[in-house]
């Protein structure tokens, strides 16, 4: 793993043409990142760039249709009020698409992050990768024109996919839920539909994403996106930074073993916390126990959902073996949690995901708890157990917020750009407009 920061690397010129370079980035990152809006004297001061080159900078940001006045700040002393600028929400649009194997969401983001249209469908059943792409190239030109966004201010579509990945081929290795799907090249086929820009990532790494564009003060420093969907995984933000690893695949946690005694997971070991965290393998040990009746066919994916949620809702009810259950689930996942955050030396776990808000009461007391009581670092900092303010729309927030963040972000891994293709989550089709 690496936060692609190596600190030897020289630094080399970067492509952000949009913007018309990193100053740019660096002074619409910190307008974007205020609380409030920033006059051009705070905007140098936060960011050590001269009065001039503010000055500069922020005629060619209002030029560009970015950034926008918005009032005047009350003056202090004799000065005359300083003028005040914000994000302009028109300036750019991003498409985000969430891939997961029950559900596709597709969101539109305004420039300040905003979602302006959102959509959810089932994921269709058809085994052929064709199909779901065009029904997604459908979906992206219906919520551009639903969010009324000129086609030129639409940066690109970012898309969440399951890991593996293949980031450099844009290409969607072998999900283990989507049968059908290997070796899909994803990227290129959408982006041949659509005409846009488009970057393939991965769903926890857009969840992270999403979370630290935002999530607000869940998203700053450092912290571990817990993924609860049909997987777990773990999306990385280390020092504001979005940890992609060496092949965008970070957050492979899924085969790490909770329960020497647990179930056979595919990957041929025993207890791996993916296979012992799914509905699935929760439903049927609750009919094993008595506590859901026989009969639910465990390869039918919505009586599974069904019979999740009676559990769930047993176990809120009260004590009982429902509840020991669940108990044990967040037990399972507060080990996993535990060892990252000690590993990293994090500051905060946040969770998401599809089956987070029917699991978020019994994780509430429980894993934060565990993990105060096991956080090793705790004397020096705490360590906190929140939930995602963003809802099931994370993963499609994320990936938007991914373009977003591709675009923008002054961050030095856009910075980073060797020999052309291996730009961190790729954006296949020309940036330049
Ligand atoms: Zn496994």
């Amino acid at each position: 793993m690496s936060t692609e920061q190596p600190p030897a690397v020289a630094r080399r010129g970067t492509n952000l043409d949009r913007v018309g370079g990193f100053n740019d980035a660096v002074v619409l990152d910190a307008i974007r990142r205020a609380e409030q809006r920033l006059s051009r004297v705070e905007i140098a001061a936060s960011t050590g760039l001269s009065g001039q080159a503010i000055s500069n900078i922020t005629r060619r940001l209002l030029d560009a249709g970015l950034v926008r006045e918005a009032g005047r700040q009350k003056s202090s002393g004799l000065g005359k009020p300083r003028t005040l600028l914000e994000l302009e929400p028109t300036g750019q649009y991003a498409v985000g698409v969430h891939l997961d194997p029950a559900v596709v969401t597709t969101v539109v983001l305004d420039l300040t992050g905003q979602v302006v249209v959102r959509r959810r469908a089932e994921t269709p059943a058809s085994d052929d990768p064709d199909v779901l792409i065009a029904g997604i190239a459908a979906t992206v030109e219906q919520v551009i024109a639903e969010a009324g966004a000129p086609r030129e201010r639409v940066v690109g579509v970012g898309i969440a996919a399951p890991g593996p990945i293949d980031v450099e081929r844009g290409v969607v290795v072998d999900p283990p839920n989507l049968s059908a799907w290997h070796l899909v090249p994803l990227r290129d086929a959408l982006r041949e539909r659509t005409g846009l820009p488009v970057l393939l990532d991965k769903d926890v790494t857009a969840a992270a994403s999403a979370e630290k564009w935002a999530g607000g003060p869940n998203g700053r420093g450092s912290f571990l996106f817990f993924y609860l969907g049909t997987g777990v995984g773990a999306g990385l933000v280390i020092g504001d930074e979005v940890v992609r690893g060496s092949s965008s695949n970070v957050g492979e946690i899924g085969h790490v073993i909770v329960d020497p005694d647990g179930p056979v997971c595919y990957c041929g070991r025993r207890g791996c916390v993916g296979e012992t965290s799914q509905p699935r393998y929760l439903v049927q040990q609750a009919v094993q126990a008595g506590v859901l009746a026989k009969g639910i066919d465990l390869d039918d994916r919505h009586a599974v959902d069904l019979g999740f949620a009676e559990l769930c809702e047993q176990a809120g009810a009260g004590a009982g073996v429902a509840r020991e259950l669940i108990a044990a689930l967040a037990d399972r996942i507060a080990k996993v949690v535990e060892d990252i955050a000690n590993l990293l030396d994090l500051e905060r776990v946040v969770f998401g995901g599809p089956h987070w808000d029917q699991l978020a009461p019994f994780f509430d007391g429980q894993v934060r708890a565990a993990l105060e009581e096991r956080f090793l670092v705790r004397s020096v900092h705490p360590f906190a157990v929140t939930g995602t303010a963003l809802g099931a729309d994370v993963g499609a927030v994320g990936a938007a917020s991914l373009v977003l963040d591709h675009t923008f972000s002054p961050n030095p891994s856009v910075l980073l750009l060797g020999p052309a293709e291996s730009a961190p989550a790729a954006v296949a089709g020309s940036a330049e407009r």
